[in-house]
């Protein structure tokens, strides 16, 4: 791996599987067994023709590399599938489902804790509220007591690392949260704290960047190489975007800001110390105020927004369609993006007023030269954040499948 695809570690292309070749017999071995594991990974099961036919290595060098993951206990061979053309049938390869990674989202109401697979599907998952805003050490500890119950409750699970959603910008290595402003934690060892209490390996990531990696993968936007992706939640907005299939950064890490951008020009102060920018004006304790009692009564907020007869929230989301229009608008000029993805709270406001926000999208757009963006909601809803940090706990698996799980074995099992 070469030392810029190593930084780039926690912020994987959605085209991964494309990287530099190593120079050595050994370094390539270990290459290509990360490459059939990010693809069984990414598919949740393949056979062995399709693994050679996605890769392009030979037949015997597939066997042997799908073999080895076997070896390790990473995968498992299944049962053949029918065969697709005449002659043998190809078998089956699925990832393991003892191997499991800790997904965890600090958020302002407290500690989101569940236990992810291989595969990308999470179990056990729970929001555990704490007393007042976490601070690391408490989410930290939060994490611990979790996964110490998990363990008593399933003893043949092998924990393989954490990953950690955060609703802020973390630094490049994935060990600092550098600034989440509504978890009011700047420069926070928060990985080391994980790994002290815990002894599993850390890594954490943006909650946006992790959301739509997990969109362009199993999601709704899967395939697209060009997605921005826009969420609302009681913390703020976040937002990221995907060009060219690489998530865009920036130089000082701080890309696509896209709560910051200013929608009413004499609008309320911000946090950032600007003025009318997207995120304070349009916010969900607005429609918490609106709803009242309407949003406890139903199932989600969807379901509140579709049934609530109140004068007041249809005005609210006129008035919010307007401003989150100017930031489709934005987003059109800036990134021309295929698809814009709306998370949380702003998928309710995407369902109510589709029409009014298409035709922000499709003014912004020369039409003769190009097509309006789709929008989209996110496919995964309340738990894309927890299946975008799984797959983050299994980024140094992946990246080095042999390797890293000598490490975990000897970790569980000291000599
Ligand atoms: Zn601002």
């Amino acid at each position: 791996m070469t030392e810029s695809s190593r930084t780039e570690a926690t912020r994987p292309s959605p085209r991964s599987e494309t990287r530099a070749v190593p120079s050595t017999a050994d370094g390539l071995r270990r290459e290509n067994l990360s490459r059939v594991l990010t693809l069984v990974h990414r598919h949740g099961s393949l056979t062995r023709s399709r693994v050679t036919h996605l890769t392009g290595l030979s037949r015997t060098a597939v066997g042997a590399l799908l073999g080895e993951l076997v070896e390790h206990g990473i995968l498992t061979q299944t049962d053949p599938l029918p065969t697709e053309k005449a002659g043998r049938p190809s078998a089956n390869y699925s990832t393991r489902d003892d191997l499991v990674g800790v997904a965890v989202n600090a958020d302002v109401r407290g500690v989101r804790v569940g236990f992810s697979r291989l595969d990308g599907s999470v179990h056990e998952s729970r929001m555990i509220p704490l007393s007042g805003r976490p601070t690391p050490r408490t989410a930290a500890e939060t994490v611990a007591a979790a996964i110490t119950a998990h363990r008593e409750k399933f003893p043949g699970e092998r924990l393989v690392g954490i990953g950690a959603a955060i609703p802020g910008r973390v630094d490049p290595t994935a060990r600092l949260v550098t600034w989440a402003p509504y978890l009011e934690w700047e420069q926070e060892p928060f990985a080391q704290a994980l790994e002290d209490r815990t002894g599993l390996p850390t890594r954490l990531g943006y909650d946006a960047e992790l959301a739509v990696t997990t969109e362009t993968m199993w999601g709704a936007a899967r395939g697209s190489r060009n997605t921005t992706y826009i969420y609302g939640g009681p913390g703020g907005i976040g937002g990221s975007a995907i060009v060219a299939d690489r998530i865009l950064v920036g130089g000082n890490n701080l890309a696509s800001r896209l709560g910051h951008l200013t929608v009413d020009m004499d609008g309320v102060e911000c946090a950032c110390g600007s003025r009318g920018c997207f995120e304070p004006t349009v916010a969900f304790r607005h429609y918490e105020a609106a709803l009242g009692d309407d949003l406890s009564s139903f199932a989600d907020f969807g379901a509140a927004l579709r049934a609530t007869r109140r004068p007041e929230v249809s005005a609210l989301l006129d008035r919010d369609a307007e401003y989150l229009g100017r930031v489709l608008r934005s987003i059109v000029l800036v990134y021309d993006p295929e698809m814009i993805m709306l998370g949380g709270f702003l998928t309710g406001v995407l369902e109510q007023r589709r029409a009014e926000l298409e035709r922000a999208v499709a003014a912004a757009t020369l039409t003769a030269i190009s097509r309006p963006p789709l929008l989209q909601p996110t496919q995964f809803g309340a738990d894309q954040l927890l299946v975008g940090a799984g797959a983050l706990a299994f980024r140094g698996l992946l990246d080095d499948p042999a390797d890293f799980l000598l490490d975990v074995d000897r970790e569980a099992s000291p000599a």
